[in-house]
């Protein structure tokens, strides 16, 4: 399978920011095959991004940050997957931000995982250890379970997993890292879960230094990049490494 390379912008860029780095991106992978890419603005320059890459251009999908699992109604501030199936193509949903800092539990993700599927949107569901530890593998592989209660195995090839370990998400520049072996380990262990139709992304600190070290494992399809993304030089030169340029 060809690699999927997801960029996921977080509460960054302001409207001029966010049209200089789509712009930037789409002018740079101008005729670029061999990797697929996708790019995750706020929601609220979706619209704007989708413009800048014309989305009918296969070559770079957009993706949403998140999601409510509800079609419509009384939901203040909310925005559902049927709201945004007119924008994207993916959907990153349980991102380990959400559960930390918003509570989503997975049961609450597994009816995102199910929405996003009903309206035919890829949901990119991440999992990740919040700490190394000896039962991190059976904590990963208890949120993955329940996170896809119910979904079939026709469902399960239109979903992308992405394995992020909480202690290496921004910490490129001070902290631990997960080797490129340890997260091989990890993918194969989802992979053998959930099948292998189904794309296993790494995430975490991945930087154009660093891809080599992840896209070479047998087990990883791809990876999905926080603070890298937002530079367009940075961002580009990691979808050039992940097609083996
Ligand atoms: C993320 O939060 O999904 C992520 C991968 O971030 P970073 O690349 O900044 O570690």
């Amino acid at each position: 399978m060809q690699p999927l390379v997801v960029a996921n912008w977080k509460m960054n860029t302001g409207i001029s920011d966010a049209s200089v780095l789509a712009t930037m991106v789409r002018n740079q992978l101008h005729e670029f095959n061999g990797v697929d890419v996708v790019l995750c603005p706020p929601f609220i320059w979706l619209q704007e991004v989708a413009s800048i890459l014309e989305i009918s251009d296969p070559r770079i999908k957009l993706g949403a940050q998140n999601c409510y699992p509800e079609k419509d109604g009384p939901f203040t501030g909310e925005i559902s997957v049927s709201m945004l199936q007119e924008l994207c193509s993916y959907i990153i949903v349980g991102h380990s931000e959400r559960r930390e800092h918003f509570g989503e539990n997975n049961e609450f993700i597994n009816e995102k995982v199910h929405a996003c599927l009903r309206y035919n949107l890829t949901p990119i569901l991440c999992v990740g250890e919040k700490q190394k530890s000896e039962n991190s593998q059976k904590k990963i592989l208890k949120d993955l379970i329940e996170c896809l209660e119910g979904v079939t195995k026709d469902e399960l090839a239109k979903i992308v997993v992405a394995y992020e370990p909480v202690w290496s998400i921004s910490t490129a520049t001070q902290g631990d890292i997960a080797s490129g072996e340890y997260a091989n380990e990890v993918c194969e262990l989802i992979k053998k879960e959930v099948g292998k139709e189904t794309p296993v992304l790494y995430g975490g600190s991945v930087t154009s230094l660093t891809v080599d070290n992840y896209i070479s494992q047998k087990s990883i399809d791809g990876v999905l990049i926080g603070g890298s993304s937002l530079n367009a030089n940075n961002f580009v030169g990691i979808c050039k490494k992940a097609r083996g340029e």
